[in-house]
C-alpha cells in the first residue's frame, strides 16, 4: 500500500492503469486488471455515496449487508493481488493522452503515471436546503424506493415534490410501497399548486398546502403553518453532480444529466480514459456499478493490448 505522504510516487514506473475511486465500480474495474496480471493503482478518499445507509439492498448476494462490510471485503480481496496498490488520497488533476501516458496529481502532492485511466469517482448528492433533511439522509430521508422501500412497505410515506412535471411519476411510483402524502418546498407557483393538488386528488393523494419547513425526530415533518405530520420516511429527489472535475479537466464529454459520456466499452470521448459506476450513468446502484466496473476494467486491458477499436 502506498502511503499518502509518500514522496517517491514520481519515481514509480507508470502503472498499467490508475483507477480514481475505490468503491463498487472502481474496485470491480481494478479486479479485472489484477486478474489480467496488470499493475493497478486505486486512489480513493473513502466517501462512497451510500456511506450513510446502515444496510444496502437490491444487490444479489449482498441484500441487507452494510455498505462498509461489502466494501471492506472487496478491498481485502483486491489487495490480495500483488500487482494492486492503494493510495488513500484525493485525485485533484489529471493530464496526458493515450500516446504520452497519463499523470494523476493528488491533494497530498503525490503524482502517479499511468498508461490508462479509469474514472470511478461517483457523484455527490445535493439535497433541498430544508433543515433536518441532510442529517437524516440514508436513514429516514431517502431517494430510492428500490433500495429502501421494502422495509417501510404499507406505512405512511411522505414525498417531497421535486417539480410539477415529475410529481405524478414520483407519487405513482411510491404509491406501490405505501400511503403517500405529497409535500412541497415552496418552489411551486400558486397556479401549479392548484393544478397539481387537483391531479393528485384524482389518484387519492393529498398535497399538503403548507410548505415543508423542517424535519425533526425520526421523520416528523414540520410545515410552515406550524402543523406537524409524522411519516415513516420522506422520499426526496436529490440533484447529483460528479464528485470530481477530472473528466472535464481532461476534456471528456459529459451528458446533460451530469454523468460522463461513455461508449458501450465504458471508454470516454478521450482515448485511453474510461469511466464507470454512478459517474458514468444517470441513476445507478451497486449492482450496476460493479457490472460497469467490470466492463471498464476489461476494456482498459483490451486497450493496453491494442485490441480496442
Ligand atoms: C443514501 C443512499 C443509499 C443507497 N442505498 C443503496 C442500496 O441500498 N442499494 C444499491 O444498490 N444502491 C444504493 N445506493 C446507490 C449506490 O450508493 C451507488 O449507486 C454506488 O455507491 C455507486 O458506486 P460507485 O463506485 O460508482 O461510486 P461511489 O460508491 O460513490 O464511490 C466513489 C468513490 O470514489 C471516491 N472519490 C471521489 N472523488 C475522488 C477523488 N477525486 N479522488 C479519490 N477518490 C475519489 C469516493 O471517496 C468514493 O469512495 C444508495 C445511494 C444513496 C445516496
Amino acid at each position: 500500500m502506498i502511503s499518502p505522504s509518500s514522496t517517491t510516487s514520481q519515481n514509480l514506473p507508470p502503472f498499467d492503469t490508475v483507477v480514481v475511486g475505490g468503491s463498487y465500480a472502481g474496485m470491480s474495474a481494478a479486479l479485472q486488471l489484477a486478474r489480467a496480471c496488470r499493475t493497478v493503482l486505486v486512489i480513493d478518499h473513502g466517501q462512497p455515496r451510500n456511506e450513510r445507509a446502515a444496510k444496502a439492498h437490491g444487490c444479489l448476494g449482498w441484500d441487507g449487508v452494510a455498505p462498509i462490510q461489502i466494501l471492506e471485503l472487496g478491498r481485502r480481496q483486491l489487495l490480495a493481488y500483488d500487482r494492486v496498490q492503494w493510495a488513500t488520497d484525493q485525485a485533484i488533476d489529471a493530464t496526458g493522452s493515450l500516446e504520452m501516458g497519463f499523470a494523476v496529481h493528488c491533494a497530498s502532492g503525490d503524482r502517479y503515471r499511468a498508461r490508462r485511466l479509469i474514472l470511478a469517482h461517483g457523484v455527490v448528492d445535493r439535497l433541498p436546503s430544508i433543515p433536518g433533511l441532510a442529517e437524516r439522509w440514508g436513514e429516514t430521508v431517502l431517494h430510492c424506493p428500490y433500495c429502501h422501500g421494502y422495509e417501510i412497505c404499507g406505512t405512511n410515506i411522505g414525498v417531497l415534490i421535486a417539480s410539477k412535471s415529475e410529481a405524478m411519476d414520483q407519487v405513482k411510483a411510491l404509491s406501490q410501497w405505501g400511503a403517500v402524502t405529497a409535500f412541497h418546498a415552496a418552489t411551486l407557483s400558486a397556479a401549479e399548486m392548484e393544478e397539481l393538488s387537483a391531479e393528485l386528488k384524482g389518484i387519492g393523494v393529498t398535497l399538503e398546502e403548507s410548505a415543508l419547513a423542517g424535519v425533526t425526530g425520526k421523520a416528523i415533518l414540520n410545515l410552515a403553518d406550524g402543523s406537524v405530520r409524522d411519516v415513516e420516511a420522506l422520499f426526496v429527489h436529490s440533484e447529483t453532480c460528479l464528485a470530481s472535475d477530472l473528466a472535464t479537466r481532461m476534456g471528456c464529454e459529459t451528458e446533460d444529466a451530469g454523468c460522463i459520456t461513455t461508449d458501450s466499452a465504458k471508454q470516454t470521448t478521450v482515448a485511453g480514459v474510461f469511466a464507470c459506476g454512478d459517474a458514468a450513468r444517470f441513476a445507478g446502484n451497486i449492482a450496476l456499478a460493479v457490472g460497469e466496473g467490470a466492463l471498464a476494467g476489461v476494456a482498459a486491458h483490451r486497450s493496453l493490448l491494442g485490441l480496442l477499436p
